[in-house]
Parts: C-alpha cells; structure tokens; sequence
C-alpha cells in the first residue's frame, strides 16, 4: 500500500489539487509541497493549495469552478458547502470561431473489418432490428424475438444478434406537438443505424397516432443493394389486421418476415475499409473527479487520432457543456457552426426553464460524493472527451450525421437518452467514460466502457473494458491511453474482439427524448 501523497493539479494557476490516493489522505498528510491537511480528504476530492479568501475564486482547470462560501485556509478540504457556484455565461457576445487551431496531422494505415452497406455507412456488427410504432405491440414483439432467437438464429450464424426496437411513444402522445418531431426522427433513424444492414421491419398496432407511413414515409428507407433502382417497400406487420386469428398467428407472422431479413442479412461479409468509415459516439456516465483527469483526457486524445484518420467522433450532453460554451463557440469550425452551437444551448436553457430548474440539476448524489462540486466543474471535465480538433457541425437531437470529423450532437446528458441519439445520429461504437461506475451497455452498438480509477477497474474487471486509472498512478500516460483506445477500438468494431457489456449482454432500454406533451 503506497503511502505516498498523490495529489493532481490541471493547471499551474489553480489553487486547488485532487487527492489521487485510493481512500484519500489522512489529516496531518504532508504533501509534496509541503502543505498540510487540516482535514481528512477523500480519494478525488479537492484541497486547497493556498489561503483563499472569502469570496475568491476557486480555480481547477484554470477557471472559476465557483467562489469561496467563507474564508479557506491551505490545508482544507474543499467541498461543495464551501463553493457557491458562477452563474452560466450568456449566450450573446461569445467568440465565434475565432480559435485557429493548427491542422492535426491526416493518420493513415488504420482500418478494420466492417459491413459496408448500399448506402455508403459501415456497420460494426450485423443484427436484424424489429421497428415498433407504438409501446402496445412490445409484448409480442418480444414474445417473436424469443423464438426467432431460439429457431431461426441458428440457421443464420452470420447474423450476432435480433433485437425489438422496444420504446414509449407512438400513441397518448401529443404527435402535431412542434417538438414531436425530435421522438419521431429519432425512431426512424435509428431504425437506419448502420449496424442493421438497410434491413428494416415494422411491428404495427393499427389504430396508433403514429402510423407506419408516418414513422417511415416513402423515401426513407434505405436502399438495399445496388442492383435496387427503388428502396422496398416498407414491410409492415399490423397486429389489428383481420388476417390475424390468434395470438400465435400474429407471432408466426412477425417470424415469417423476419426470416426474409435474416436471409438477407446472413449474406453479408465483413470487408476491410479504413478507419474512416468509424462513426464513435463519446459520453460520460456516473463521473467523478478523476473523470476530468483521466479517462475523459484519453477519450480526447482517441478523438483526436479518429478525427485525423478521417473518422466521426461526437460528442453531446448538453447540460454538460453549457458551462464550456464560449470554449466550444471559440472551436467551431466557422460561425455557422458557432451559431447552431448557441442555438441548442438556448433551446435547452429554454427547455429546463420550462420545468422550473436550471443547469445544477444536472449533478447527481454520486457526483458530489465522486468529488464533483457542482455543473461548472463537471463540464470543464467532459468537454475534454472531445479532444482539441475543431467542430465542423451541430445535431439536433434525433438528427442523422451530416459530415466526418468532431460533431456537437446535442442530446440531454441522460446516459440513456444520449446513447439513444447518437444510435439515430448513426454511430456504430460508443465508448463511454465513468467514475462511480455504471454497467451500462446497447444492444445496437459495441459499448467500450472506460473508468477513471483503477480502484473500480479492479473491484468491476469484468465491466470495465480500459483503465485509466493507470494515468493517476502514474503507471499510464493520457497518450498511451489514448492509443490503447484507439486500437480497441479497431478491434472491437472488426468483431475481434467483444466489449464486456456484449460478452454479459448487459443491454439498456432505449429511451427516446420526448419534449412534447403527452396525453
Ligand atoms: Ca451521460
């Protein structure tokens, strides 16, 4: 057991460090210049470096995280009783692409074994996905997916998996609402992700407010093949259809189409295309301290090599980055972008107004217990997943990719809600940072789940697929992190290798964001 006083400062202007030791340090603790704890600190949380006065900033990253509440002397343990927070900078007069980073260098050579489809995306994994209208036809979906799974699978060993597209919305829903859009074009993206091959089936009720021709309307379906001169025809199985005698023979049905698909699909092979062809969605979960320091540096760092290689990283959480905006107002790509950047910023301001709260309910209990005083801290630390290249586009939330390179996906920080959006966006790999820990994985997309600290690498060493910890111990630099990412990833998305949360099928439900009434 190292004794060893580990203490981690971002910058040379800050006046507070994160105790790095596993369990923290002990009050009496001499650190390594010589301060000495007045206060027992735990493990990520901050100490003050200097006397700092009431009313004085507090500095970690360089910046404001708040303002001391009453007089802190060196030697104490910062915590969020003793910070009040900034308020969140205005939206008008921030710098619009006005940073002109130099170019980062092109990175060639890489690739992996993907699933090129007709229309161009590439998929990391080939699975037959069931389309759902409306929550009522769930049950029964699930019901068919459980004998394709067990009769028809097997026959199909080319095809990983089959999955029920299972969500809320579709019926007792305001659908003319003007922000129903965002729900609707996130189900109808998402049901065009990469990972299932232009395959697309529909389950339908018959009598719900979001009808088939609604959810997909002509035009919207992929084509298949080249050879195709049309898109298909949507293929729909309606539960309500007179047809239908019977439970079993609406099952029989849904089996019946799905193995078309699962003949279609069993027919396609991995080919091997650059790394370009990667499309990586990047968010935090359950966050700690450490998660600015370490794990979200080395996602970054893996950002950046994805983005020389030609590939699309985005990044999202909205109430996350709110507290970064003039920092990402200043990286956009031109003041288009910068423009889009503040546009979603407003909206979702406007959005949490709407409910009565403001950007601070973003943290959670685990947060402030993981040494995260508050949102302005938390933020400074996950804006670091998106590395340093300039971000050439902005998504609504729900909206389909445009361009390659690093995208500001705007989605709500929810890791649910988020992961959701950027599965419509079009993503075929999610890495995915925590601190606290989380379990979370998709059933979509590989989930590359990275910790902050190598105490929860440890103790979850069948959960956590990278340990960045190793950079706080001073056994890992942010680089080789970096690099050791990247190439997982290049193995992940080639079917090499599997992520925990596939090898245990650890699947989260999706969840849509729906802004809009309900009824
Ligand atoms: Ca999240």
């Amino acid at each position: 057991m190292t004794t060893t006083p580990l203490t981690l400062r971002m910058q040379a202007s800050d006046n507070v460090a994160i105790v790095a030791n596993d369990g923290g340090l002990a009050a009496g603790t001499v650190l390594a210049d010589g301060v000495v704890l007045l206060d027992p600190v735990p493990q990520g949380h901050k100490v003050a470096l200097v006397d700092i006065a009431a009313g004085a900033p507090v500095l970690r990253y360089g910046i404001p995280i708040g303002h001391a509440a009453q007089a802190i002397a060196a030697g104490r343990w910062v915590h969020e009783r003793l910070l009040t927070m900034p308020a969140a900078r205005a939206l008008d007069d921030l710098p619009l692409a006005t940073l002109r980073a130099a170019a980062l260098p092109p990175l060639q050579g890489h690739t992996f074994e993907g699933y090129r489809n007709a229309d161009g995306s590439v998929g990391t994994r080939n699975i037959l996905a069931i389309t759902q209208t409306v929550p009522c036809v769930a049950g029964v979906t699930a019901f068919a997916v459980q004998r394709i799974k067990a009769e028809l699978l097997p026959r199909y060993p080319r095809v990983d998996d089959v999955v029920a597209l299972e969500h809320g919305y579709g019926c007792g829903v305001a659908i003319d609402a003007a922000d129903a859009v965002i729900p609707i074009r996130t189900l109808r993206h998402i049901s065009q992700n990469p990972n299932f091959g232009g395959e697309v089936m529909v389950v339908s009720l018959g009598c719900e407010k979001l009808q088939p021709g609604r959810l997909l309307p002509p035009g919207s379906l992929p084509i298949r093949d080249g050879r195709e001169a049309q898109p298909p025809a949507l293929d729909v199985i309606c539960l309500q259809d007179d047809a239908h005698v019977g439970f079993m023979s609406m099952v029989e049905s849904i089996m019946r189409q799905a193995e078309a698909h699962l003949q279609r699909l069993h027919a396609r092979r991995r080919e091997t295309v650059p790394a370009s062809e990667l499309v990586v969605g990047v968010q935090c979960g359950g966050s700690d301290a450490f998660s600015g320091v370490t794990a979200n540096p080395a996602v970054g760092f893996c950002a950046d090599l994805l983005v020389r290689a030609g590939a699309s990283v985005m990044f999202s959480e909205t109430t996350e980055v709110r507290d970064g905006i003039a920092q990402l107002t200043a990286r956009a790509a031109t003041p288009e972008v910068a423009q889009a950047l503040v546009r979603e910023m407003a909206w979702y301001d406007a959005y949490l107004q709407r409910g009565g709260v403001d950007r601070s309910a973003n943290t959670t209990p685990g947060n402030k217990a993981g040494g995260l005083s508050n949102i302005v801290e938390k933020a400074m630390g996950s804006i670091v997943k998106s590395g340093t290249a300039p971000i050439v586009d902005v998504l609504a939330p729900g909206e389909k990719l445009r361009t390659r390179g690093l995208t500001y996906a705007a989605t709500p920080a929810s890791d649910f809600i988020c992961g959701t959006l950027q599965l419509a966006a079009g993503m075929n790999l999610h890495a995915f940072t925590t601190g606290r820990g989380t379990p979370y994985g998709l059933a979509a997309v590989p989930v590359i789940k990275v910790a902050t600290r190598s105490d929860l690498a440890r103790r979850w060493h069948d959960l956590m697929d990278v340990n960045a910890g190793r950079i706080a111990d001073g056994t890992a630099t942010i680089e080789s992190v970096g690099w050791e990412l990247f190439r997982l990833m290049l193995d992940v998305a080639s079917g090499r290798k599997k992520t925990w949360a596939e090898q245990w099928k650890l699947h989260n439900a999706l969840v849509l964001f729906n802004p809009a009434p309900v009824t």
